[in-house]
C-alpha cells in the first residue's frame, strides 16, 4: 500500500482543475481536508478506483507527519546504499572516497556512504534531508544553463505552481517582512551571496543548496501603499537534475529551516 506523506502526496493525485465539485475551493483545500482526514479521497469524482486502493481508500493508514518522515528518510538511505556512490558523485557534482559520497550542501560537507549512514557539517532540517537523498539518486548530472526561471516556467511547474506560492514563497516573504535580518543570515550562515538587484529587486541572493540545484531569492520591499512582494528562481536545468517534487520538497524544507532560524533569532 503506497504511503501518504503530506498534502502533497494526496494533491498530486486529484485532477488539479479546481471544479469544486467536491464541494472545497480548490484541489489543494480538498487535499489538505483528506491528509486531516475530514474528507474521503473517493469523494472526488476524478480519482481512479486504483489510486484510491493503492492509497488505502479512506486514508486511515496515515501515520503521524514524524513518523512518516522518519520512515521515507529511512527507505531513501537505503535506496542510496543501493547505487553505486562512485557514479553517483559524478553525476551530482559530489566526490566520492573512503566509500563515502560527499555533496556541498550550502558550502558545507554532507556525506553518505555505502551503509546509508549520513555525516554532515551543519545541522540540516530533516525537511531537506528527504530531497537531498532524492537529488542524489535522480540527479541526472546536467550543467548548469545559468539561466533563471521561475518555478512556474519549469517544465512540470505549472499544476503545482499555486501549492509552491502557498508552501514556499508566500511564507519566505512573510519570515523575510517580519525579520529582515534573515537575509544577512542566509549569506552567513548558509554561503548566500548577494546579487546586484537581478529584475529590479531590492535585494537579490543565490543560494546553493545542492551542487546542481541552485536557487535566487528575489525579494521587494513594500512601498507607497503596495505591499512586498518574493520570487523563488531556478536553474533552468532544474527539474532535468531533480524532479519537481523534488524541487517543491526542497524549497518548502528550507523554508521551514528559515522560519525556525528567524523563531530562534527572535525576529517574530
Ligand atoms: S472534485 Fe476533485 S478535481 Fe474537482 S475540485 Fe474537488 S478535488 Fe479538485
Amino acid at each position: 500500500m503506497a504511503a501518504v506523506k503530506n498534502v502533497m502526496d494526496v494533491f498530486k493525485v486529484l485532477k488539479k482543475t479546481n471544479c469544486r465539485e467536491c464541494n472545497e475551493k480548490t484541489c489543494l483545500a480538498f487535499a489538505a481536508a483528506v491528509f486531516k482526514k475530514d474528507r474521503q479521497l473517493n469523494e472526488c469524482p476524478y480519482v481512479d478506483q486504483a489510486v484510491i486502493e493503492s492509497l488505502g481508500g479512506n486514508i486511515e493508514t496515515l501515520q503521524t507527519m514524524a513518523d512518516d518522515q522518519e520512515a521515507g528518510v529511512d527507505a531513501l538511505k537505503q535506496e542510496v546504499s543501493q547505487i553505486d556512490l562512485a557514479a553517483a558523485a559524478r553525476r551530482t557534482g559530489g566526490v566520492f572516497s573512503d566509500d563515502r559520497l560527499t555533496l556541498k550542501v550550502f558550502g558545507k560537507d554532507f556525506s553518505i556512504d555505502s551503509k546509508g549512514a549520513l555525516t554532515t557539517e551543519i545541522h540540516v532540517n530533516p525537511w531537506v534531508v528527504a530531497p537531498l537523498l532524492t537529488y542524489i539518486l535522480n540527479c541526472n548530472g546536467l550543467p548548469l544553463s545559468g539561466e533563471w526561471v521561475t518555478f512556474k516556467e519549469l517544465e512540470s511547474g505549472k499544476p503545482w505552481q499555486g501549492l509552491f506560492g502557498q508552501r514556499c514563497e508566500i511564507p519566505l516573504k512573510k519570515v523575510i517582512d517580519d525579520y529582515t535580518d534573515l537575509l544577512e543570515d542566509l549569506i552567513h550562515i548558509f554561503n548566500g551571496r548577494e546579487e546586484k538587484g537581478l529584475y529590479n529587486s531590492d535585494i537579490s541572493l543565490t543560494l546553493l543548496p545542492l551542487p546542481k540545484m541552485p536557487m535566487l531569492i528575489c525579494y521587494w520591499k513594500p512601498e507607497d501603499g503596495l505591499d512586498s512582494d518574493l520570487h523563488l528562481l531556478f536553474d533552468s536545468t532544474a527539474e532535468k537534475n531533480c524532479s519537481i517534487e523534488g524541487i517543491y520538497s526542497l524549497g518548502t524544507g528550507l523554508v521551514t529551516m528559515f522560519e525556525k532560524l528567524a523563531l530562534k533569532h527572535g525576529g517574530q
